[in-house]
This record gives structure tokens, sequence and C-alpha cells, in this order.
């Protein structure tokens, strides 16, 4: 049931006086829940809490948290059908998706606990002494990661499941020994309410201490804002706009500790058209990114913003089918008032630059709360000129831009900001004309793919979902995949460290029987 509440190091908290209600976009109204936000003495509370599980959670076996993880997942999917449709009523989009969203956030969990059970993840490294060494004895040294501490999770608005409550950034970060205070999104606060008890009643079951989860509603952004800049506080992970990442990794950089945040932010993850490929396959591309474009309302950090291609007949063509397909797909509901408010505040700016032609706009009326979908079009010139082009318009938006030959197209990727994705559709051989637009793509992309489309993030070892600032904040880690636990430890070394005092990873005997570097070879 959702009470409202906040949850303080796993314990129903509601001392301040702040309300708010989630909002239902399909029925254009309030829902029934009523929110309270937290205060500063809970938002306190909460950090210290953490603090001091992080004492005694940190310590915990890899197998110990695998369990955690494991009963988080479980009891996640016990939640059922009320889970569904709070998300539902939260988000206006369909169960289908939710449960979907619901699957991929389990799996996620399930994917962390393996990781940390099998233990190899830690990457312990170990240079075994020789102390008869001339002219000088080499001391034993071994490094393993270990947990920073308390971090700071961000809910975002787009993934009420996977990117929220329980979702990578939490898994990933329980998973390597550091608690998890959440800083719940304001649109979706009852399915943050509903996952966090998932979450308590794992604490509860296996044995963890409570201060290793927090739960804290807000609908301004004080409380995230207090949370980052709290002294005891020691990473943040964020998913969401521009504005917002930005907003907070200032505050963190300008902290008598400055620590990191992670953010990933604006996309519009560049798609180029090779010519043959928009000659011999336009009709198959067209329907393929019509739907990519549409998909989820255009409300992904993958969604394809912005495609390229050399001024031609072709290109002219795949335009006018891309437009007939694109305005035969029903426009669907948005998030919320507010995004929906942000994707007609930026689509009318940007259809006013100067030079852009509408190639498509959805011009039917449509229900209060859905989107209208639009293609624009602009030459290569003008996108080198305005910058104004390059920005994120969040939604089912999509704009191409015609370069009248490969130098150009090659400058403009060059000029793009740094993207989540890069696209290449080309004919089997085609792209090996093209070596400087793919190396100019791979510059600026953390993600390449070869004929397909940029939606849909798998998750997986392999995954890399992030890339050059703004689509994230540092582009060596990724936010999806098993790696991701990289961006919540840091290495120690331990010089001729007794070996009974040693973590069990790094011990001579190698009592986890895990896979460690020693001497330079892998064992
Ligand atoms: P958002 O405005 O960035 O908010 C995300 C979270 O950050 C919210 O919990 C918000 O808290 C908090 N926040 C935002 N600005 C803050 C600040 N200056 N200080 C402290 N906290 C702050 O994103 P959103 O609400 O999810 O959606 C708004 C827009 O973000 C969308 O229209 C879209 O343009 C963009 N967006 C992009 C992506 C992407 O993947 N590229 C994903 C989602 C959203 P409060 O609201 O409680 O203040």
């Amino acid at each position: 049931m959702i009470s409202g509440k906040n949850i303080i190091a796993c314990e129903q908290s509601a001392n301040g006086s702040n309300t708010y209600r989630t909002f239902d976009p399909l029925l254009n109204m309030d829902n029934e829940w009523q929110f309270i936000e937290a205060t500063d003495s809970e938002i306190d509370l909460a950090v210290e809490k953490a603090v001091q599980a992080f004492e005694t959670y940190s310590k915990k076996s890899g197998s110990e948290r695998g369990v955690f993880l494991n009963q988080i997942a479980d009891e996640i999917e016990a939640l059922g059908d009320e889970l569904i449709a709070a998300y539902c009523k939260e988000t206006g989009l369909a169960e289908g998706r939710a449960k979907n969203e619901r699957g991929r956030t389990v799996g996620q969990l399930r994917m962390f606990a393996k990781l940390v059970v099998e233990g190899s993840w830690v990457q312990a490294t170990i240079d075994n002494g020789q102390p008869e060494r001339q002219p000088m004895a080499k001391p034993d040294l071994r490094k393993m990661l270990f947990p920073i501490g308390p971090i700071v999770v961000f809910g975002a608005s787009n993934f009420p499941l996977a990117y929220s409550t329980a979702g990578g950034d939490t898994a990933s970060a329980l998973a390597s020994g550091c608690p998890v205070i959440v800083k719940s999104h304001p649109m979706h606060a009852g399915t943050g309410e509903l996952v966090a008890s998932a979450i308590v009643k794992a604490v509860s079951k296996t044995g963890m201490p409570k201060g290793v989860f927090s739960n804290l509603n807000s609908t301004g952004h004080e409380v995230g804002q207090k949370l980052v800049e709290h002294p005891k506080v020691k990473g943040v992970g964020f998913t969401g706009s521009i504005k917002g990442g930005r907003a907070l990794y200032d505050i963190a950089a300008k902290r008598d500790e400055p620590i990191p945040v992670f953010a990933e932010m604006g996309s519009i993850n560049p798609v180029v058209f090779l010519p043959r490929a928009l000659a011999e396959k336009k009709k198959e591309w067209a329907k393929t990114y019509a739907g990519s474009i549409t998909l989820g309302t255009g409300q992904f950090c993958t969604n394809p913003g912005l495609m390229l291609a050399l001024a031609s007949d072709d290109l002219d063509e795949f335009i006018a089918l891309l437009s007939k397909e694109i305005l035969d797909i029903a426009p669907m509901c948005m998030l919320n008032p507010g995004i929906k408010n942000n994707y007609a505040t930026n689509k009318g700016k940007m259809m006013q630059q100067q030079g852009l032609t509408v190639v498509a706009d959805y011009s039917q009326e449509v229900k209060t709360n859905f989107a209208q979908q639009a293609v624009t079009k602009v030459s290569g010139a003008e996108f080198l000129e305005n910058s104004t082009l390059h920005q994120e318009v969040f939604g089912p938006f999509s704009m191409i831009v015609a370069c009248k030959d490969v130098h150009e197209l090659t400058l403009v990727i060059s000029t793009l900001e740094g993207q989540l994705t890069g696209t290449v559709v080309s004919v089997q051989n085609e792209i090996k004309d093209y070596e400087k637009v793919v190396t100019a793509l791979q510059s600026r992309v953390g993600r390449l793919i070869f004929n397909g489309v940029p939606t849909g993030v798998q998750v997986c070892a392999a995954m890399m979902h992030g890339g050059p600032y703004p689509a994230s904040t540092d582009n060596r880690f990724t936010a999806v995949g098993i790696h991701s636990i990289n961006r919540w430890v840091r290495p120690v070394s331990f010089q001729d460290w007794p070996n009974e005092l040693l973590p069990n990873e790094l011990k001579k005997e190698n009592p986890l029987g895990i896979k460690r570097n020693v001497d330079g070879n892998w064992m």
C-alpha cells in the first residue's frame, strides 16, 4: 500500500508539512496518493544511518550481498499487479511496457547478485614480494576494489523502475557494498515507494543493516541539492536533463571534499545514412526509423534525434517516405504535463530556427498530454552555423541534416556534442569507403551501431551506456551492465600486510577461489 511517507533506514517517516501528488497523464488528473516531502533532519538521519550501515554492509561477503540482491528481485516481483497499476497511473505508459521494465529491473538485480557471488569483479591484483631482490627488496603488494560509502541515486522520470528506486544505479551501488539513499522522482513517487517497500522486506529477511537503504520524497530541488551537499555522501547517480545533472555536478565539485557525480544526460544519437543504403533500402529504413523516433513517445535517452546524409534525390525520397510513415503513427501520451510542455516549447523553438524546413508535423488535434511527432530538415551549412540546432528535443522529434559532401558530413559529426550512441546505416561493404566518417563518429559517442536503431539498450557486460559530455559526466564509465559497479569503488593496496589480516580476496591461499592477477598472470 502506498502511504506517501519517506523511508529512512527502512522505517517510515513523515515529519514534514510539504505535500504533493503524482499525476495521471492519461486521465489528466492528480492521483489519489499524497506524498510528504523529506525535512532537513530526515535527510541528515538518512545519511547518518547510511554511514553507520556502511561499516557492516561494506564487510558483508559477496555471497551475502548476492542473497540480498536476489531477495530484492523476488520482493519486487511479489508486488504483482499493484506495482504495475501504480506505474501506469503515474506515467501514462502501457501495462506491457511496465512489465518489460520490471523484468529488466529484476534481471539487473540478479545479474549483479551473480557478479558479486562469483567475486572476481574486485580485480584482485597481487605482486608477490621479493625480499632477496637486489639492489632493493621488492615489497609484497596486493590491490583490490572497495566501496566508497553512501551513494545518492536520483530516480529518472522516463524509467520509473529500471533507472529509479531499485534500478541500475541502486543495484550496482548495493552490489559494490555501498548504502543507497534514493531521491525519489516526484512524478512517480508511488511506484518508487512500492519498490522501496520491497527493498525494506529484503533487508529484513536477509539481515542487512537497516541504514543500507532510504527513500526520500521531494517535490522541489532542495532535497536533492542538500543530499549532494551533505559531507558524508560519497557519490551520486543521476539520469535526466543536462540542466539538472550539471547543477548537481557543480554542487558536488564545490564541496570541501568534491565527490563524483555520474550523470547520464542528454543525447541526440546521430544516425548516418550512407548513399547506397538510401538508394537500395530507403523504404525499409523509413519504416524502421519512424518506429524508433516515436518509440515510447520519444522519451528515451537513445532516441534518434539527428539523421545525417549526403544531399541527393534518394535522400529526398527517403524523407518523403519517412514523413508518411511517421504521420501514420498514432500519437501517444507523454510521461507528465511538464515533459509534454517542455516538448512543445522545445519543438516550437526548433521549428523557428532559420533555414529549417518542417517535413512532417502531426497537426491533427490530440488529447491533453499527448505529443505530436515531427521531423525537420536543415542543410549541413546551417547546422554548422547554429548550435541551437544541436540541442535535444526530448520526445518524438528528429532532424535530418543534408550535407553537401563527405567533408561537410565529417565536419558536422566532429562538431557534435558528446553522444550516447552513433549509428551507421550501410549496405554491407559501403562503410569501408567512409573511414573518416566512422572515426569522427567514434570520437563523439560511447556505442557504435551498424545497420540498426539506437533505441533498445541491452543489459549485458559488453554494453557501454555513457559517452563524452554532455551524454554523461564521466565517459570512462557505463551506467548499464556489470561494469557500472566500477563507479562506486576505489582501489586500495596493501603493502607487506599480514596474510591473516588481508581481505579474503587477497589472501595467499585464495580461499574464495576467485580469478586474480598474480605477478602479471591471470590465475
Ligand atoms: P530533470 O529535470 O533533470 O529531473 C531529474 C531529477 O533531478 C528530479 O528528481 C529532479 O528533482 C532533480 N533535479 C533536476 N534539476 C535539479 C537541480 N537543479 N537541483 C537539484 N535537483 C534537480 O529530468 P526529468 O524531470 O526527468 O525530465 C525533465 C526533462 O529532462 C525532460 O523534458 C527531458 O528534456 C530531460 N530528460 C532527459 C533524459 C535523457 O535520457 N536524455 C531522461 C529524462 C529526462 P525535482 O524535480 O524534485 O526537483
